[in-house]
């Protein structure tokens, strides 16, 4: 699909990026449940199922044969390796949904957000950003999900993946988690009030109105 075509989509995409601990799982799940106009891509990976996760559902799993044949048929919007899996956005399926005037939300890295943001620039790029790296650590002991070497990992990933922050449009701290959410649900907001999204999006309106 060429750059241009996907400009002039109607819906908006936004992308959120976290080190793991931050909370943007949580804080994207809770947009979700608030504004029905959202919907989170569901992405490919080649890592394993994790607890309750199912197939479909958190991610499409498949196998590394599977996963390189999709990228040889560019089946792909962005992919990237992250924590020794790969992981993709699937390019049909976002944009079906930007072109029926849907919004969609990619809760992925920062090395997809920047790809994202590459070829579509009127992407929204969120950076989720912990208050601290005391409280980012408790958040992933609290989580009990790793053992004390992957939380070491993970903070030493946390910096790498923070320093990337700075190419973000939006930056949220999430301190207090109703307030990050009020935060996130501004940004969503704000940005479909901009003067090019609501003329892709109410094309008609402006139309009727002279405008464009
Ligand atoms: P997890 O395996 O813990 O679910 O995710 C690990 C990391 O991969 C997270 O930062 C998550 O946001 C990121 N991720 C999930 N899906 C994608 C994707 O489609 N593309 C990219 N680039 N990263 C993804």
């Amino acid at each position: 699909m060429q750059q241009n075509t996907l400009t002039e989509y109607p819906g908006n995409l936004y992308v959120v990026a976290a080190p793991s601990g931050a909370g943007k799982s949580s804080l994207v799940k809770a947009l979700m449940e608030v504004d029905a106009g959202v919907k989170a891509s569901i992405s490919h990976t080649t890592r394993a199922p994790r607890g309750q996760e199912v197939d479909g559902r958190e991610y499409f799993f498949v196998d590394n044969a599977t996963f390189d044949t999709m990228v040889a048929n560019q089946d792909f919007l962005e992919w990237a390796q992250v924590h020794g899996n790969r992981y993709g956005t699937s390019r049909q399926a976002v944009e079906q949904r930007l072109s029926e005037g849907g919004d969609v939300l990619l809760e992925i890295d920062y090395q997809g957000a920047l790809q994202i943001k590459q070829i579509f620039p009127h992407a929204v790029l969120v950076f989720v950003l912990p208050p601290s790296w005391e409280e980012l650590r408790s958040r992933l002991q609290r989580r009990g999900e790793d053992s004390a070497e992957t939380i070491e990992q993970r903070l030493v990933n946390a910096e790498q993946e923070m320093a990337q922050a700075a190419k973000f449009d939006f930056v949220i701290i999430n301190e207090l988690f109703e307030r990050a959410l009020f935060d996130l649900k501004s940004i969503v907001h704000a940005q479909r009030l901009k003067y090019a999204a609501q003329s892709r999006s109410r094309a008609t309106v402006f139309s009727a109105l002279h405008i464009i």
